[in-house]
Formats: structure tokens, C-alpha cells, sequence
């Protein structure tokens, strides 16, 4: 379990993933933290496309919550030809 997540955010942070989907905020190695898109516990998966980098602090306080993701993290995303899912379901 403990491997699971630390490969996903490997995953993250290998993309280049260094600001939070949520509030933009710049991360480090230590602080980034791996978000579902589409929450697991609406179906969500842990393939790649449904996995986002956030800082702990949105992560959190955001739990299942339908939250709009940073524009400028959004566009930096979609330039890096990073497909997310769940964008287009709100
Ligand atoms: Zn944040």
C-alpha cells in the first residue's frame, strides 16, 4: 500500500508535476501528495489520467468535493499532453 502510493507519486512528480491541481501552489518532493480526479470513492481509479499532484493541505480539505482545478495548472497539464480524467464531467 505504502509502495502503491509512493509510486504514484513518483509517477507525479517524474511528469514534472511541481504545483498543486487545486491551488496552484508550488510543491517539493516532501510536500506533494497524490489526488484522485475523480474521487475513489465516486468510481475513481488509480490509473494515471485520474491522478493529479496537490498539496496536502487541498487534498484533504477537499475530500469528494467537485473542486474546479487551477487554470495555469490546468493549461500547463494540457500543454504537457496530460489527459485528466473527470474535467469534463462537471
Ligand atoms: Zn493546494
Amino acid at each position: 500500500m505504502a509502495d502503491r502510493s509512493k509510486s504514484r507519486r513518483r509517477y507525479l512528480w517524474d511528469q514534472g508535476w511541481r504545483r498543486c491541481i487545486w491551488c496552484g501552489k508550488h510543491l517539493t518532493w516532501a510536500s506533494l501528495t497524490c489526488e484522485h480526479m475523480v474521487p475513489r470513492s465516486r468510481g475513481g481509479t488509480d490509473k494515471r489520467m485520474n491522478l493529479a499532484a496537490a498539496c496536502r493541505r487541498c487534498n484533504m480539505q477537499r475530500s469528494s468535493n467537485p473542486w474546479v482545478p487551477h487554470p495555469e495548472v490546468m493549461e500547463w497539464a494540457r500543454r504537457r499532453g496530460l489527459a485528466l480524467a473527470g474535467l469534463q464531467a462537471r
